[in-house]
């Protein structure tokens, strides 16, 4: 995949590839993620990582400095009904947050962790 190509693909993941629309948000969710500190962000795509470190937190408050954060959303295609989870790992500082860029699973491997 090209650099635009990927580039596309992260502002549009909220489109349903097949339909070509927007999807509804159903659910979100804010997790901390203590085995990433800063400085040592690496990407990963393995849904076992999230499984085993997202913890879940009530605020972005909670979260100590210098620790990282991860948003979690749940897309819901009105067309054809298909979901789609988006992680948005990000380090809160102070009051800006520093996004990594997403990370989309698009056959359900985190829905029995993430929406139980
Ligand atoms: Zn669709």
């Amino acid at each position: 995949m090209g650099l635009l190509d990927k580039m596309l693909a992260r502002l549009q993941d909220d489109w349903c590839k097949g339909c070509k629309c927007t999807m509804e948000k159903t659910r979100k969710q804010l997790f901390a993620l203590p085995s990433v500190t800063v400085g040592h962000y690496v990407e990963h795509k393995d849904p076992g990582f999230y499984q085993k470190n997202l913890h879940i937190v009530e605020k972005k408050a909670d979260i100590p400095s210098g620790m990282y954060a991860c948003g979690a959303i749940q897309y819901r295609c009105p067309e054809c009904g298909r979901r789609v989870t988006v992680l948005d790992p990000f380090l809160p500082v102070r009051d800006e947050e520093k996004h990594e860029g997403t990370v989309v699973f698009e056959n359900g491997e985190l829905d029995e962790f993430l929406w139980r």
